[in-house]
């Protein structure tokens, strides 16, 4: 809705292929079952504010029977089943995924705010290789590395953020059922219709009862799982202050743990890179999901005699972003998660200016109703300004500049999380010193923001411990 060098005419999907509910009740042992305490939320798209769905909220006693059916299934079903027979569910599951495809991405885009391109073309493709790839290994996980009869942990209790629903749904559940366990899900309070979309394919795929069972909730039902003794394994995505408290919370108890948090990570662009190939990786760095994304690229370090430049090509970029309507084909930017999400990134964003940065905003029309927030970028930020600090997860950028490979190591690793990192330069011998000397778990050269089922994924410091995706991610799930 900016000042285009081109119009388009509006290329809306259509939004029929789907059929909300008007309300859901929790998926345990199978079944759909009313919440034991009878109390129940809303979730709302975010494009409109329009009411999806009535919600049921799973209170500790609703918790309770889904793991008591999550250790029933693992004891009698799906534990004592050999791989080969597990690979069967999965395969059939990926498969079905991808039939619904087109439905499931229309979903996310209606319950999360994100764009349909991405759902569509991001998101969905990879929930259903992620079930394939983990598919793949139900039946060779004596050859992974692991001992030649690496066992399952049991029951996994699963926490998951709004940003990527059902995407983090799949980083979840595929490789706990490869491994034999059984799940108990807690999808976000403000995204659970995938994962309840989620459930119904489990029945259609004729999963056993119990093997996987949602209950949606928020915060309370995430802690009454996570504490939940019936419990073996916990893996936690979300924010890195909720993070701690569950650390805490699983301290001294026999559980095992991973936990994939925040970050802050650097976009780093010598004076060699390719500029306009770095501007791309630096759009879909941060604007990508409206820059709700973990890894997001929200800091670039640009090479001093390259940043005027470089700013002025990435500004023009930014003025031909399309943000509106998550389900026209033609938007990059769709709508902010939630008025909550929303209100962070505005108070962080006066903090930028309160401190002195200096703010650019793509000139925009936004729509009347609905949560959102224009493409950002403060320059002159300074390394002790909060919006180099802190995670914004919003669509804002934070510049900085630097002038040797030295000082672009220094800055980049100075922040408390470690999640992922960016390099753009021509060099080779450049990028292997830089991915050498900085602590993220994912390092991205000349791209950003790539994903793969085998690559693994996770953070150091205070973006978490343990990795998933790929053969690592096997292991948070077997007794090694
Ligand atoms: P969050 O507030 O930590 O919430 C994450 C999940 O935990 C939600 O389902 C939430 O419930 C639940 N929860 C809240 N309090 C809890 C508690 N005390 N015990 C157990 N569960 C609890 O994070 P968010 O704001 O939704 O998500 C954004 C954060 O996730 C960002 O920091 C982002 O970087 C991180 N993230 C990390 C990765 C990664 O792979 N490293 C990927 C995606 C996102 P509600 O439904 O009430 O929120
Ligand atoms: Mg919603």
């Amino acid at each position: 809705m900016s000042e285009h060098i081109f119009e388009y005419a509006p290329a809306p999907e259509s939004a029929s292929i789907v059929d909300i509910r008007p309300a859901y009740g929790l998926f345990i042992n199978g079944e759909w079952v009313d919440g034991t305490d009878g109390r129940s939320f809303k979730s709302v798209n975010p494009a409109t504010e329009e009411v999806l769905a009535e919600i049921t909220e799973a209170g500790p006693a609703d918790v309770d029977r889904a793991v008591t059916a999550a250790r029933t299934a693992f004891e009698t079903v799906w534990g004592p089943m050999p791989g080969r027979e597990r690979a069967k569910y999965l395969f059939r599951i990926a498969r079905l995924i991808q039939e619904r495809s087109r439905e499931l991405a229309v979903l996310e885009t209606i319950d999360n705010g994100k764009p349909i391109r991405e759902s569509r073309d991001v998101d969905l493709p990879l929930v259903a290789a992620h079930f394939f790839y983990y598919a793949g290994w139900a039946d060779k996980l004596p050859y992974a590395g692991f001992g030649p009869d690496p066992r399952p942990l049991g029951v996994a209790g699963q926490v998951i953020p709004w940003n990527f629903p059902l995407l983090m749904l799949a980083w979840k559940i595929a490789p706990a059922l490869a491994c034999g366990n059984t799940v108990v899900l807690k999808p976000a309070e403000t995204t659970p219709l995938t994962a309840l979309a989620f459930a119904e394919i489990c029945r259609q795929a004729e999963l056993p009862p119990g093997v996987v069972n949602i209950v949606t909730g928020a915060g309370e039902t995430g802690k009454a799982l996570v504490e939940h003794p019936g419990v073996d394994k916990v893996a936690f995505t979300g924010s890195t202050e909720v993070g701690k408290q569950i650390a805490r919370a699983v301290a001294g108890t026999r559980k095992r743990l991973t936990l994939e948090l925040g970050g802050k990570a650097a976009n780093v662009i010598f004076d060699d890179a390719p500029l306009d190939q770095a501007v791309e990786g630096v759009i879909n760095g941060i604007f990508f999901n409206q820059g709700h994304v973990c890894c997001a690229g929200s800091r670039l370090l640009v090479q001093e005699t390259i940043a005027e430049e470089l700013l002025e090509r990435l500004k023009a970029r930014m003025t031909t972003l399309r943000v509106g309507d998550p389900l026209d084909k033609n938007t990059d930017v769709g709508a902010v998660n939630s008025a909550e999400q929303l209100e962070k990134i505005r108070t962080l964003a006066q903090i930028g200016e309160a401190e002195g940065a200096t703010r650019w905003s793509v000139p925009c029309r936004l729509p009347e109703q609905g949560f959102w927030f224009p493409p950002t970028v403060f320059t002159g930020v300074a390394q002790s300004h909060r919006i180099a600090r802190e995670e914004i997860f919003g669509p804002v950028l934070s510049v900085l500049t630097f002038r040797t490979p030295a000082e672009a190591v220094e800055k980049a690793n100075n922040t408390p999380y470690g999640l992922s990192a960016g390099i753009w330069t021509e060099k080779g011998s450049r990028i292997l010193w830089m991915a050498q000397r900085m602590r993220a778990g994912v390092v991205w050269a000349n791209t950003f923001n790539k994903f793969d089922p085998a690559a693994p994924f996770g953070g150091y410091k205070e973006s978490g411990f343990g990795r998933e995706g790929g053969r690592h991610g096997l292991e948070a799930y077997l007794d090694v």
